[in-house]
């Protein structure tokens, strides 16, 4: 079987732990300062914050801007429930906005339409599967920005255009660690406030305060990954480019547009929404493994979402990771295009 997502790692991850384990430090310490220092680096900012996981950091980010009870935050109305999570997370309202049909990022001219009928008190932008989002026409309206960098680090322009940016280390994102995550922002005093959030030891009782550190373990391996990232990254747009290339004009779907200056954190394809149920079953005969990229999390009252509502029902998301081989990248492509154009109507 070939599946959606595997891990890259090699000695250098197995070592890097067992160093921390004899160390004896195993909680946050050097290595977490370690990492900080050098994702501060890599997204060009002052500040990186190590935490628990991206949830944590999306939340310890709301925080930081004041955000709270009552006031509403901007979301993409396609997203992971994560950041719905984190907006609830404070006591505040998350308003899933509609998403471009060119990349399924949220739209700023919406976000400035919704700007201008109700209080907002700020947006998270996601650079959904490493397309990029614009943050400027959202900054523009005057929003308190937290930039969503789970599908899109390490490049240059990803993680230092929001007032803050935020990062997941969950094993099957970019840079994994098991779990963990990291803030990056250019104001020292945002990441003062997040660092504060991150745990209550020797802190007066309150509910936001929990414990979302990182461990020296988790730090350890995401350093490791770190120091490859960019050989991550140029394997990811390999293998993204075969695909574009080999799979144009063979069948019934809508591929990505091909482009370097982007992450090809997960390769999308749309398709036609009465096919997707199909494509997925015969292809995982053929043995290999496609996914829904994320799972619609809205409660049926939310603001219509057109474009959203259908990247819900018709995305699917091909293996796409550095250790997928040249051969297995054919077996998928040939399993996806004959699973396509089985026996069905074409559109
Ligand atoms: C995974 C993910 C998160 C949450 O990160 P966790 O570390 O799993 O909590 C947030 N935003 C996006 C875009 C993600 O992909």
């Amino acid at each position: 079987m070939i599946p959606h997502n595997r891990l890259t790692f090699g000695l250098e991850e197995e070592e890097a732990v067992c160093r921390v384990v004899r160390s004896g430090y195993w909680a946050q310490g050097e290595q977490v300062s370690l990492l900080e220092t050098r994702l501060a680096q890599r997204a060009g900012v002052e500040h990186a914050v190590g935490v628990g996981s991206g949830l944590a950091a999306l939340r310890l980010s709301l925080l930081a801007l004041g955000i709270t009870s009552g006031d509403r935050v901007v979301v993409p109305a396609y997203s992971c429930v994560a950041l719905a999570n984190a907006v609830l997370a404070v006591g505040a309202t998350p308003v899933p906005v509609d998403v471009r049909e060119t990349d399924w990022n949220l739209d700023p001219i919406r976000v400035a339409d919704l700007c201008r009928q109700v209080p907002v008190k700020a947006a998270i932008a996601v650079h959904l599967f490493g397309a990029p989002c614009p943050i400027s026409p959202l900054t523009q309206t005057g929003l308190p920005v937290v930039e969503d960098c789970a599908h899109a680090f390490g490049l240059p322009g990803f993680g230092n255009q929001g007032d803050l940016a935020v990062t997941s280390l969950h094993a099957t994102k970019l840079l994994g660690a098991g779990e963990g995550g990291g803030v990056m922002t250019p104001s020292q005093s945002l990441a003062d406030c997040v660092r504060s959030w991150r745990d209550y030891t020797d802190k007066p009782p309150h509910p936001h305060r929990l414990n979302d550190k990182l461990t020296d373990l988790e730090a350890a391996i995401a350093l490791c990954q770190l120091d490859r990232l960019s050989e991550f990254l140029e394997r990811r747009a390999r293998l993204a480019e075969r695909y574009v290339e080999k799979l144009a004009g063979n069948g019934p779907f809508r591929l990505p547009a091909w482009s370097v200056d982007r992450v090809w954190y997960r390769f999308v394809v749309e398709l036609d929404e009465a096919q997707v149920e199909q494509v997925a079953a015969r292809m995982r005969q053929q043995g290999v493994q496609v996914a829904a990229p994320v799972e619609d999390w809205r409660p049926p009252d939310v603001p219509e979402a057109p474009v959203a509502d259908r990247a819900y029902r018709t995305l699917v998301s091909l293996p796409l990771y550095p250790t997928l081989t040249l051969e297995e990248q054919d077996r998928v492509m040939k399993a996806f295009v004959a699973a396509c154009n089985e026996g069905g109507e074409r559109v």
